[in-house]
């Protein structure tokens, strides 16, 4: 008997819950954590703002060039036959001092200050110079290549809200307002670790009957790329008093403990099994496949999850309720999923009652239509399906599967970076 079929006949007393509603329990039920700090701009990449930000200047703070060429008045440019004198040069970060008045323009570089008098700038490519004068070969728009003061940010503006991550767009548009320190949420402190008597540690010889341990370097992956910091406590045996210490430490250190195995009903499960005595156990079992038994709870201060071991039920269930969570503890402003429509280039199998979570690989073909393919055999172990995927297909629980050529809805991996 499989863990899952044991799992089904298990007199659990409690209905399997939906992946929405697992979802919403979980977002109901944790909070941000409060605490925030003062930081350099460099050491607030990936955190999120605990106060928005207001500039306290335009950006460009000046009107400037968008292109090399002349800065001239376009009025002056009616007559296609018309001379410009050059009376100066404005590079950036040196501007020309003067004024440019009738038949008179200025040789400008991209980002340059725009001089005053002129309201134009002529690419060079429009120009014929000869000596001193410049004659133009097409008839500039006034205001064209001009960028405005203010045009990206003004004085006042919020620049950003409370609760953005900041990510390389953020940090340059800090920096670029004059930002040098933000205030933003503490990191998250997460412990993990994997449970099972027949794990075993990269770098030494498998014994019989003996698998390495890959979830504690899928967790790993998953929960510093979340921006929280990462306490590895190992692999713990299919022994109480052991997976008991496991949990006494996690609780002490951890705002979030995850942990992958022992939560099915065998008899060497014992992770459910002390959550309820430890802390407090919500929910354990989930109308999802892959990833039906699921521990969600509180250890000490802690939100527990325990994850099922199958390395492929680990990463669904990650994406799906702990990195939800984890936005949630850190303060981030939702954002709803990215889930797309995609035509299947072929059948899906699945049976009624558990939404499931099928690997597939998303492309648009030659039309530009979105087109999904399996990635084959969709067992709870097969890793490297995992990796060979770009999205889930999400099937709802009510769904008995696809048909090739149906849309079926798809959410991408890069929704979860
Ligand atoms: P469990 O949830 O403990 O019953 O484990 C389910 C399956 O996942 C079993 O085949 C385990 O051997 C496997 N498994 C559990 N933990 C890990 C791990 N850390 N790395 C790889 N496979 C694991
Ligand atoms: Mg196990």
């Amino acid at each position: 008997m499989t863990t899952s079929d044991a799992d089904q006949c298990a007199p659990s007393g409690q209905p399997l819950l939906s992946v929405e509603q697992g979802r919403q329990r979980i977002i109901d039920a944790v909070q941000a954590i409060e605490a925030t700090e003062r930081l350099a701009l460099l050491e607030a990449i990936d955190r999120i703002l605990a106060e928005p930000v207001i500039s306290a200047i335009d950006v460009p703070p000046f009107a400037n060039s968008a292109m090399d060429g002349y800065a001239l008045r376009a009025g002056d440019c009616s007559d296609a036959a018309v001379r410009l004198t050059v009376i100066g040069e404005s590079f950036a970060g040196r501007p020309f001092e003067g004024r440019v008045g009738d038949g008179q323009c200025v040789r400008i570089m991209t980002g340059a200050v725009m001089p005053a008098g002129a309201d134009t700038v002529i690419m060079q490519e429009h120009v014929s110079r000869t000596g001193d004068s410049i004659g133009i070969t097409r008839q500039p728009r006034s205001g064209e290549n001009v960028r405005l003061a203010g045009e990206d940010t003004r004085r006042g503006d919020r620049v950003l809200a409370t609760g953005t991550r900041l990510g390389a767009a953020e940090a340059g548009l800090l920096a670029s307002v004059g930002v040098a320190e933000v205030q933003v949420r503490r990191r998250v402190q997460a412990a993990f670790f994997s449970t099972g008597d027949e794990l075993t540690a990269v770098g030494t010889p498998l014994a019989p009957g003996q698998i390495y341990d890959s979830n504690r370097y899928t967790l790993y992956t998953l929960l510093s790329r979340a921006g929280v910091v990462c306490h590895d406590l190992g692999v713990v045996a299919d022994d109480r008093d052991a997976v008991r210490s496991a949990f006494r430490r996690a609780g002490e250190i951890a705002d979030l403990v995850v942990t992958s195995g022992g939560v099915s009903v065998g008899e060497a499960d014992y992770v459910t099994e002390t959550l309820r005595e430890l802390g407090e156990i919500d929910f354990w079992r989930m109308a999802m496949k892959p990833g039906k038994p699921l521990a969600f709870g509180r250890l000490q201060r802690a939100w527990f999850f325990g994850l099922p071991g199958n390395p492929v039920s680990v990463m669904a269930t990650f994406y799906q309720f702990v990195l939800p969570a984890i936005r949630k503890l850190q303060g981030e402003t939702p954002r709803p999923p990215l889930v797309l429509q995609a035509r299947c280039t072929e059948p899906l199998r699945k049976s009624r009652g558990r939404m499931e979570f099928q690997r597939g690989i998303l492309c648009q073909d030659a039309q530009g239509e979105w087109t999904v393919a399996s990635t084959g055999k969709q067992g709870s172990h097969l890793l490297s399906s995992m990796s060979r995927a770009n999205c889930f297909i999400l099937l709802t629980a009510e769904s008995a599967g696809a048909e090739a050529g149906d849309l079926v809805s798809v959410q991408p991996f890069c929704d979860f970076a």
